[in-house]
């Protein structure tokens, strides 16, 4: 060990006189005393480690990284160029303008969450929501959780601990995340019963489960993936002729849940939370944030008598939706009311555009920024919705593509375009090119996305 390295690591006053110097006012001197000292520690550890490195340089590198993480939040704005509508790592669904201000009005002040505005009497949290839901999908009661995931557990919870839950073998699904069924069952103190085969399940299947004893037939919305060739899955209607004739429960988990007929957008046919409730299932559970395009929550609905039951179970407190989340779903709602998801709602905004549109898009932006040297193009591409709905299901999309010398240059790109002002944008690399996709980005931020994309490309190396 190098004592000498150690005898010149700066003291603790030195590196807080360095910080204060650094950060200004965007930190209290207490904050930059113990800041001083953790990096202290840490540079004696980095050392200890075998560093060879002068000791004031490292204290100059940790607080360069310090300053980069103060400087721009982790969760600031970006612009998804990805071509995945529903982008997990990108944050889900953004929500619409009028579901933002509900929100943010929510969040900054005091709401009659569980006050009635008439009589001024206790009201129930779940009032307005339920009755829009209500009217969406013919459901007697709703309940907003935190997400799907803690709605199909809470519902699981109290429905099914201590019971058997016959589920179809091709429906025992991973949904991603560590988010697996046979798990979520198990959790919930509920015994598995897996029925049928991989490839083949009838509903005979489900009625042998109730014959020993399963009291509850959970369907699952495999999401993420699709098999196909020699299959059969009974309908949800005749798993309910099976579930009233054998007085078993019947819980459908769809996943993402819409409100829309996705065959007007040229995909194939998603179950809508209606068709769910219509059909005869008993509850239903579907995320706030995938197709239905609002805010994280996870939402309940189906008949009142299992609702209350859900509600009143010791978990239902732990995983509730807070008031801002609850404002965002209401919202969100009110656009499907209104029929004006096409044009409000963002998720509906990206799948309902249209290969024309898009394509002049790419191309204005494309010519805005080819300065004739043919590096800029725009590319006929392959857009998914994502989110876990519509597996295998694609969408023609249109990009601006960024062209690279090497497959390692297009990494350099992709990067520094992460990283761009004003707003970062996230593409995708294929070959060795950047694409940067039209479909997941609203037409608003064309000219954000242009300057972001000039920056970058000023700023290359000749
Ligand atoms: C996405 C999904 C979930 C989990 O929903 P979250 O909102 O992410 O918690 C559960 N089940 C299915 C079928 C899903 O697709």
């Amino acid at each position: 060990m190098n004592h000498d390295a150690f005898r010149s690591i700066p003291p603790v006053n030195t590196i807080t006189e360095l910080i204060s110097d650094q950060f200004g006012s965007a930190i209290t001197n207490e904050v930059a005393g113990s800041l001083a000292k953790c990096v202290q520690d840490q540079v004696r550890q980095e050392l200890q480690s075998g560093l060879q490195d002068d000791p004031g340089l490292l204290v100059t590198r940790r607080l360069k990284q310090l300053a980069q993480t103060l400087a721009s939040p982790r969760l600031g704005r970006v612009l998804n160029g990805t071509g995945i509508v529903v982008h997990t790592n990108l944050g889900r669904a953004p929500v619409s303008e009028r579901t933002s201000h509900a929100m943010s009005t929510a969040a900054s002040s005091s709401v009659a969450l569980e006050i009635d505005p008439v009589s001024g009497r206790r009201g129930g949290r779940m009032d307005e929501i339920s009755t829009l839901l209500s009217i969406l999908t013919g459901a007697e009661q709703s309940l907003v959780v935190n997400n799907n995931a803690a709605a199909v557990l809470l519902a699981l919870t109290a429905l099914a601990q201590g019971k058997k839950v016959a589920v179809s073998r091709s429906e025992a699904v991973e949904i991603g995340g560590g988010f697996r069924i046979p798990d979520v069952l198990a959790q919930s103190g509920a015994t598995l019963v897996e029925v049928g085969s991989t490839n083949r399940t009838y509903a005979r299947d489900f009625a042998r489960a109730a014959s020993d004893g399963a009291e509850l037939f959970l369907k699952v919305h495999p999401s993420n993936f699709s098999i196909q060739g020699f299959v059969a899955s009974p309908t949800l209607a005749e798993l309910r002729d099976v579930a009233v004739s054998t007085g078993a429960i019947l819980i459908e988990d769809l996943g993402s849940g819409t409100f829309v007929d996705t065959e007007a957008y040229g995909i194939d046919h998603e179950p809508t939370v209606r068709e769910s409730i219509v059909a005869g299932a008993d509850v239903v559970t579907f995320s706030g944030d995938k197709l239905l395009g609002g805010p994280q929550a996870g939402i309940i609905c189906g008949k009142g008598r299992l609702i209350d039951e859900i509600a009143a179970h010791p978990l239902a407190r732990a995983v509730r939706a807070d008031k801002t989340s609850m404002a965002g779903v209401a919202e969100t709602l009110r656009h499907y009311l209104r029929g004006d998801h096409e044009t409000s709602i963002p998720v509906w905004m990206c799948i309902a555009a249209s290969e024309s549109s898009l394509r002049l898009r790419a191309g204005c932006i494309a010519a805005t920024l080819d300065s004739g040297e043919n590096t800029v193009d725009v590319a006929t591409s392959v857009n998914y919705v994502g989110g876990g709905s519509l597996p295998g299901q694609s969408l023609t999309g249109h990009a601006v593509r960024l062209k690279a010398s090497t497959s390692g240059e297009a990494t350099e790109l992709a990067r520094s375009l992460r990283q761009a002002t004003p707003v970062p944008v996230f593409g995708r690399i294929e070959e060795n090119a950047v694409l940067v996709e039209l479909r997941t980005i609203i037409p608003r931020d064309d000219e954000l996305l242009t300057e972001s994309m000039r920056n970058v490309l000023a700023s290359l190396p000749d």
